[in-house]
């Protein structure tokens, strides 16, 4: 017989309370200045919440972008109605450039090479494409490393068909390391000013995670990146 039932045959399920998952995107909302943008990061099935359902709940409440991992789930987004702006935080391949136009998904972009297929496949469809900016300020895993990254910038913004929406980096030590964080923070910081001052202002600069978040106000730049404090688990160690 066909099982009909949801939960299916196993003994074990996990229940969601979606109107948890809300007073926490409210709480940490309330706590951070009006102007400061929240991307949530829904990737890996919303921690395993249920990306759809989550992420209707979180834009319902005013999300301002949705984080994910690969193109795949951000087209899951869009495919279930979802037009709020979303982030591939991952990395993408070149040959997979045609989706994040046909889906409406912003890049992070690490090098030049991508940016400029990006700018070709903008040209030719003659549609421009907003992209983000990943820094490596110390995490060693994805991202343009900070020595070049104000060259990178630079020739990135020359490119006609590529706006350049976001800039960010990633804490992979908020929780245990506060020395090498608040260093983090400072060369990041020192960047987007230099960026200023040759005349490149980029709107979304954001470098939180939970553990930023709560820890490093200095850390919250335009906008903030939660994943943990939204499905209620503390960035400890
Ligand atoms: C997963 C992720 C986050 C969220 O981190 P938490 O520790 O869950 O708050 C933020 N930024 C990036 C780039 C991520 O991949």
């Amino acid at each position: 017989m066909p099982n009909k039932n949801k939960i299916g045959y196993r003994p074990t399920w996990a229940e969601i309370n979606l109107k948890n998952l809300e007073h926490n995107f409210k709480t940490i909302k309330s706590r951070l200045d009006l102007k400061t943008k929240i991307l949530v990061t829904v990737k890996a099935d919303a921690y395993g919440h249920g990306l759809i359902p989550v992420s209707k709940r979180l834009v319902a409440q005013g999300v301002n972008f949705l984080g994910v991992a690969s193109i795949d789930e951000g087209i899951k987004l869009r495919t279930a109605g979802i037009k709020t702006p979303i982030l591939i935080l991952g990395l993408i391949l070149k040959k997979d450039i045609l989706p994040l136009f046909t889906y409406n998904l912003i890049p992070t972009v690490c090098d030049f090479e991508f940016a400029f297929a990006l700018n070709q496949k903008a040209a030719k469809l003659n549609k421009p494409i907003s992209l983000h900016i990943k820094v490596d300020t110390g995490m060693g895993r994805i991202g343009v490393l900070y020595a070049g990254a104000f060259n990178l910038v630079e020739k990135i913004h020359r490119l006609k068909f590529i706006k350049i929406d976001g800039i960010f980096t990633h804490f992979p030590l908020a929780d245990i390391n506060r020395k090498f964080t608040v260093s983090q923070i400072k060369l990041f910081h020192k960047l987007v000013i230099d960026l200023k001052k040759r005349g490149i202002v980029i709107p979304l600069i954001h470098a939180a995670n939970s553990a930023g978040l709560i820890d490093y106000k200095g850390s919250h730049f335009t906008m903030v990146r939660p994943g943990l404090v939204i499905y209620g688990l503390l960035p400890k160690q």
